[in-house]
């Protein structure tokens, strides 16, 4: 084994350990909680030492790079999701590969990828991504559109919405992160009570690599995890 694969070994495993010690905390089985591996940052080969532990989940935040990564790895496994903003001339070509588009942030962005599902005959699992962060930079729908919009964006028949996806204010320290995923899962609960036919308000994808922990402790189903497992220290 290289060094490269002996160390996203080491880290995978610790970051694993890491999850399940946080959904035990949580109330929850570790099986709850699932790891997107945020492959960024990184070339083929930390994604094939990833394939070889069983990190099959991989997310991109770019379409470009999305594509090139899709195309260049052939793993019958392999399911990728879009984490980054994806404009809409991107749609059609990203999502014959993606399992997941997490970054949903605007109804049109919505209708766009439902026409092109519609084209497909394809339904397509998407998370709405909120900007709790209320961070004016960022995308993402604001907390008080989300209920309003929902009627609509359940009567696009080729969308499967699942659930809400969302991430702490830059820098955030983990008391003030923790607020931003209470809030988010406070939403989803509150979305899944008003009980919209043909919403699922099940997911919560929520933590990266400095407050993931925290995330599952508040109810993430999802963490998107970067950084940390390519890094050389602990
Ligand atoms: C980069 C990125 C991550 C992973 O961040 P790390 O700090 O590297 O763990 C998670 N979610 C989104 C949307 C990202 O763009």
């Amino acid at each position: 084994m290289s060094e490269l694969q002996q160390r996203i070994a080491d880290n995978v495993t610790r970051v694993r350990e890491q999850i399940d010690a946080a959904a035990r905390r949580s109330g929850r089985d570790s099986q709850s909680v699932r790891l997107v591996a945020v492959t960024k940052y990184v070339g083929l080969d930390e994604v094939l030492a990833l394939l070889d532990v069983g990190c099959f989940d991989l997310g991109e935040s770019r379409p470009q790079e999305l594509w090139k990564k899709v195309n260049a790895v052939s793993h019958p496994l392999v399911q990728w999701h879009m984490i980054g903003h994806l404009q809409r001339n991107k749609v059609r070509r990203t999502l014959p590969a993606v399992r997941l588009v997490h970054s949903c942030d605007s109804l049109r962005l919505l209708q766009t990828i439902d026409t092109e599902a519609g084209r497909d005959a394809c339904i397509v699992p998407v998370l709405l991504e909120v900007n709790v962060a209320e961070d004016a930079a960022k995308h993402g729908f604001s907390s008080d559109e989300i209920p309003l919009l929902l009627p609509t964006i359940a009567g696009l028949r080729n969308i499967k919405v699942q659930g809400l996806m969302g991430m702490a204010a830059r820098g955030s320290d983990h008391v003030t992160a923790r607020k931003y995923f209470v809030r988010l899962r406070e939403l989803r609960d509150h979305l899944r009570g008003i009980g919209i036919p043909g919403i699922q308000m099940e997911e919560l994808s929520m933590g990266m690599s400095g407050d993931f922990e925290t995330a599952i402790e508040e109810g993430a189903t999802i963490v998107r995890v970067g950084k940390t497992l390519f890094s050389g220290d602990a």
